[in-house]
């Protein structure tokens, strides 16, 4: 089994509890406005416009495919920031065994993994083999997600997952779809079904000042939470919007007065969740 690679962050404190091994799949149905690394949204097409952006010469297209030399890149980005179509040439294709070599390197350091993307769950399967591998290593599992698998049909997948960290864009099903370009029917469905459970440690929300209607999203997502708190803890983490990484034409976008941030972490206690924290 192989899965497209984006990148693997042996240790990450950002990613989930205690320091983590992060592995970020390429590829996301979403096309957030606000998506702080975009070149992880899709796959590459190999059309070779960014061979001639790397300053380093580690791009080159051989037979139709884009070839990477890792040896000889130096971190840029240029190809990235050249890359027409939200991917990235420096993606690989992993098997399970190879990822789990970088996890055992790093297995006396960190307390799980997290599979984080683009969407990680495109690839199910191939996390399902993975996580049944390193939960017997005694490390425990994360799935950062936007919510677009139903995990109420992934039992394989929920096996030996430890819980899932969702992602609620908006509320609203309208605004929702103008900010992903995707419905919410299944994200909203999947934070129920996933706190009944005890599976949903936390639920991220990114606020945006006139662009999202925030209180409202902030309020109607603490309401459907708050009652399974006691099934399991549930952090509601508000995520203040920057433009770092942030597409052209969205990095325009206000960001939020520590104030603002403040105020909608009230009203998330107000309407019940009992930790509640600002990013
Ligand atoms: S980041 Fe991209 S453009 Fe920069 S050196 Fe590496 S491959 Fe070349
Ligand atoms: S990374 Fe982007 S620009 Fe480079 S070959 Fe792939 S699709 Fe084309």
């Amino acid at each position: 089994m192989i899965a497209p690679v984006n990148k693997i962050i042996d240790h990450s404190v950002v990613d989930g509890p205690g320091n983590r091994t992060a592995v970020f799949f390429q590829g996301c149905p979403f096309r957030c406005q606000y998506c702080h690394n975009p070149e992880t949204m899709a796959l590459c097409t190999h059309c070779g416009a960014c061979v001639s952006a790397c300053p380093a010469g580690a791009l080159s297209l051989r037979e139709g495919k884009v070839h990477w030399e890792e040896a000889l890149c130096v971190g840029c980005d240029s190809c990235l920031r050249a890359c027409p179509h939200l991917s990235s040439p420096k993606v690989k294709e992993m098997t399970v065994e190879e990822i789990l070599l970088r996890i055992q390197q790093n297995r006396p350091f960190i307390r799980g993994i997290t599979c984080s993307g683009g969407e990680c769950t495109l690839y199910a399967g191939f996390m399902a083999e993975l996580f049944a591998k390193t939960k017997a290593m005694g490390l425990t599992n994360l799935i950062d997600s936007n919510g677009i698998l139903d995990f109420s049909q992934a039992d394989a997948l929920l096996e030996h997952a430890d819980g899932v960290m969702l992602d609620i864009k908006c509320f609203d099903r309208a605004g929702h779809i103008r900010l992903t370009g995707k419905d919410n029917d299944l994200v909203l469905q999947n934070a129920a079904y996933l706190a009944q459970r005890g599976l949903l440690p936390e639920v991220r929300t990114v606020i945006i000042p006139g662009a999202l209607p925030n209180e409202e999203t902030v309020a109607l997502v603490s309401r459907l939470l708050a009652p399974y708190q006691a099934n399991g803890p549930i952090r509601y983490k508000l995520i203040a919007f920057r433009p770092m990484g942030v597409r052209e034409e969205f990095r325009s976008f206000p960001v939020p007065s520590r104030a603002e941030m403040e105020s909608l972490a009230a009203l998330a206690r107000e309407q019940g969740m009992a930790d509640v924290a600002i990013v």
